[in-house]
């Protein structure tokens, strides 16, 4: 999991470092506009068009080459998108101080101090865009930040106190800000990933947990509880819609003696190869077939009349006497066998689902009694 949420504060950073740079370009864009007009004055104007053109080539490259990574951020690996990043920066940090060098000298005192001022600017600008990577941030401070400083220390003595106090701005109250700024902005975005990682976690295991809840662990059909549930929600939905209900009752002819016979491993495994032949029959997404207990099964069937509940029960008879799973201890043939009773009714309010249960079980019996590996129907009032 820390490892995914590590990935993910890293994409995110990028990601932010890459909308931060695209919002950069423009107001770079207009401060060398700005700049060019400001001192335009003071250097040959060969020399202020070439430094201009030149600023402008560089943003139009950059501002290409984000538009191109932008919607492809995802694929590309983190490092491949930093050393971008970090070109792009440096490059851009390099033309400034150029910028810096060619001006700086021609300038009067009072334009000097302007021009400190827009770069100081453009670096503070960069570093607080690009303090979620530290090597961008370098790349942008370093170049700009080193020719103000030697063109400062170069001065007068009011120059060289500034370059004094832009050094200590630089070196240690920026670095110190944006350490602080890059360690919050790490620990929220890691909260915010692992929190969301927590809950898709939580989510699948309770999902999981809701499915074998449900599940019965020896057969992997649905057990007693969640029949109980669908058989509800089946008799309700039938009698708002005045449909019948089927339910088939399923019992493994003399698995007592199957047991006795061939262990209770292998009376494990009949018992999950007839629950397996139960599931296929489900002919539709509402029926049901379940583990009622020890070796019985039930078939529940909405919206299916007695004529297709019997039908469904043949199929399983037959199923199970192809599979032909040997009982040589079955007194009603050498195979394992099942007796089904059938019940349905459409549902009213005269008629509860105990009693559903109840004319199926007395159906099952009346098989069992009636000789086994057979189907019974039971009578009711009202059947479909
Ligand atoms: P009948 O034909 O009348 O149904 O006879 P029967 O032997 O099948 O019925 P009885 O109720 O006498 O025996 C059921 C047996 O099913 C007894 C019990 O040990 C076995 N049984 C119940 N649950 C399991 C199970 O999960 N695994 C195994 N192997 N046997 C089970
Ligand atoms: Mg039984
Ligand atoms: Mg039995």
């Amino acid at each position: 999991m820390t490892q995914s949420v590590t990935r993910q504060v890293k994409q995110a950073i990028m990601a932010q470092l890459y909308t931060h740079a695209s919002f950069s370009l423009p107001c770079l864009g207009l401060l060398a506009l700005g700049w060019s007009l400001l001192f335009n004055d003071y250097l040959p104007a060969g020399e202020a068009f070439g430094w201009l053109g030149l600023v402008s080539l560089l943003l139009f490259c950059r501002g290409w080459h984000l538009r191109w990574r932008q919607p492809r951020l995802a694929q590309i690996p983190l490092p491949v998108l930093e050393r971008e990043l970090f070109i792009g920066v440096t490059i851009t940090s390099i033309i400034w101080a150029l910028g810096v060098l060619l001006y700086m000298d021609k300038l009067p005192d009072t334009y000097r101090a302007a021009m400190m001022m827009l770069s100081s600017l453009i670096l503070t600008g960069s570093a607080i865009m690009l303090f979620g990577s530290r090597r961008s941030l370098y790349g942008a401070v370093l170049p700009l930040g080193l020719a103000m400083l030697f063109e400062l220390g170069v001065g007068n003595e009011q120059e060289r106190i500034v370059s004094c106090m832009l050094a200590g701005y630089l070196f240690v109250f920026l670095p110190t800000l944006l350490r602080r700024l890059r360690r919050d902005q790490v620990a929220s975005l890691y909260h915010r990933f692992s929190n969301a990682d927590l809950v898709a976690e939580l989510k699948a295991v309770s999902e999981h947990l809701k499915l074998t809840s449900r599940l019965d662990g020896l057969t992997g059909i649905a057990n007693r509880a969640h029949l109980d549930d669908s058989l509800e929600r089946a008799w309700r939905r039938c009698h708002r819609a005045r449909t019948p209900l089927s339910l088939v009752l399923v019992d493994v002819d003399y698995f007592k003696q199957f047991n006795d016979l061939y262990g209770h491993q292998l009376g494990d495994e009949c018992l999950q190869q007839v629950a397996g032949l139960l599931a296929e029959v489900q002919r539709r997404e509402d029926d049901l077939a379940a583990r009622y207990g020890g070796e019985e099964f039930a078939l529940l069937l909405p919206c299916t009349s007695m004529q297709g509940a019997l039908q469904i029960a043949e199929n399983v008879r037959v199923a199970l006497k192809e599979l032909g799973i040997p009982h040589q201890q079955s007194l009603v043939s050498n195979r394992v066998s099942c007796s089904f009773g059938v019940a349905t009714l459409v549902p009213d309010q005269s008629s509860s689902i105990a009693q559903l249960i109840q004319k199926a079980d007395a159906a099952l019996y009346q098989a069992k009694h009636n000789g086994r590996d057979r189907i019974e129907v039971a009578l009711m009032g009202k059947v479909a």
